[in-house]
């Protein structure tokens, strides 16, 4: 190659990056967020009341602070930052990447159970949907009927969040296998593109568009009403406060305790008004956890850490699971296009069966191109979405 062609190639080159590392910043520009606030710049001094607190901005959170601030004071907390301007979030091809990073800065908090699974939790604003593997489905009717919702209004709900953030998938090669394979297992009908939850082998809805740029729950804020809402990052929610005045006979919680970035304390409240709440949408681990730390749990736990006891539970913290899922790995001599869950077998058994492909994991470890798994019927999506 000459030297005007290798420049020609250099700069088109330069161009490419500058379009795909743009992309994020563009995508923030265009959708109108309210400001998000560092907590540590809430005002203190300030009597603010609000008629609703959210504690954790993930999946649910950010969607129901979106819709009550269209008629109500809305504070949302989250403990960790902003899913803006950080490729390892918005990028498809990053996804594994996302998952890895042990850094404090981390949008995905890795642990392991008590009983040995390897799994991450977010710490985000946007939740879940900034780590995870951007599958969107609507929830079992079933499941929505037992969880006693109006059947109409979470109908009604559904598009809501679709327009916003859900893409159909152009299905790649290992999806496309995937399906084929199903279907010649005996996972039918094949029900073709739909959100639905139906029996059968189908294609569902994605969170990343065609370019692999992720959309989270965090874009749900862009159709908040910003006069009535206050998001605060790095808040880190340590306790419910309850109304400990005589004369009440039942506890009511009237307000949060929060950490900021720099381990300040601070302190938020409801406005006096029957019918404000305290919503704890933290996550599988992080809402029981809160509860347990405001005194709501077994009685026994409780007192094993000291904890005095505000209302009895004994069913919070048991009986928790998010993602529960058996994974196959097959590896492969040659990498594949890279993929995230698009298509899905859901069998009567109530299992969802799922792929992934061309996420190999690190450079010295086995190379597995490619995944099958297996997850529990799972309608959190749905839970997560109703607004
Ligand atoms: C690797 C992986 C892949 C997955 N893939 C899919 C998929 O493809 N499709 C699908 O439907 N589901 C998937 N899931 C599951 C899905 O992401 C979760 O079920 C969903 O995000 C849970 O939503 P949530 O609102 O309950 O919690 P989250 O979205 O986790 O939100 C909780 C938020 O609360 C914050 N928080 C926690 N504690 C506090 C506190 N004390 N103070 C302030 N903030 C706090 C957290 O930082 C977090 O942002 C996946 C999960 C994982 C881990």
């Amino acid at each position: 190659m000459d030297l005007i062609s290798r420049r020609v190639v250099f700069k088109a080159l330069v161009f490419l990056c500058f379009i795909r590392s743009s992309q994020g910043r563009d995508h923030f520009t265009k959708l109108n967020l309210p400001p998000f606030l560092k907590a540590s710049r809430f005002p203190t001094f300030q009597h603010e009341a609000y008629d609703y607190i959210i504690v954790g901005g993930g999946t649910a959170g950010c969607p129901l602070a979106s819709t009550l601030s269209q008629k109500f004071k809305v504070l949302l907390l989250e403990r960790g930052g902003s899913p803006y301007g950080n490729r390892n979030i918005t990028l498809l091809e990053n996804f594994h990447i996302c998952l890895a990073d042990v850094s404090p800065e981390s949008p995905a908090q890795g642990f392991i159970s008590t009983d040995g699974v390897i799994n991450a939790r977010a710490k985000v604003l946007g939740g879940g949907t900034c780590i995870n593997a951007g599958f969107y489905s609507r929830a079992k009717p079933s499941f929505v009927q037992q969880a006693g919702w109006d059947a109409d209004l979470v109908n009604q709900s559904y598009p809501w969040v679709e327009e916003r953030i859900v893409h159909w998938p152009k299905v790649a090669p290992w999806q496309a296998a995937l399906r084929d394979g199903l279907l010649e297992a005996g996972v039918s009908p094949y029900n073709g593109y739909t959100y639905d939850h139906l029996y059968g082998t189908k294609v569902g809805g994605t969170i990343f568009d065609e370019t692999g740029y992720r959309h989270t729950a965090a874009d749900l804020l862009a159709a908040a009403n910003p006069n009535n809402l206050r998001v605060l990052l790095y808040a880190s929610v340590n306790k419910i406060v309850f109304n400990t005045k005589q004369g009440h006979r039942k506890p009511r919680a009237i307000g949060v305790q929060f950490k900021d970035e720099n381990g300040r304390h601070h302190q938020a409240f409801l406005r006096e008004e029957r019918g404000s709440e305290i919503i704890v949408s933290a996550g599988a681990i992080g809402s029981p956890q809160l509860l347990l730390l405001s005194g709501i749990g077994p009685r026994n736990e409780l007192k094993k850490h000291n904890i005095s006891v505000t209302i009895r539970n004994e069913h919070v913290g048991k009986g928790m699971s998010d993602n529960p899922m058996n994974s196959i790995f097959v590896p492969m001599k040659s990498p594949t296009k890279q993929s995230l869950i698009e298509t899905v077998g859901i069998t009567d058994a109530g299992v969802f069966i799922e792929a992934s492909s061309g996420f190999s994991q690190t450079d010295d470890s086995i190379h597995c191109h490619h995944g099958i798994m297996s997850a529990e019927v799972w309608s959190l999506f749905a839970f997560s979405f109703t607004c």
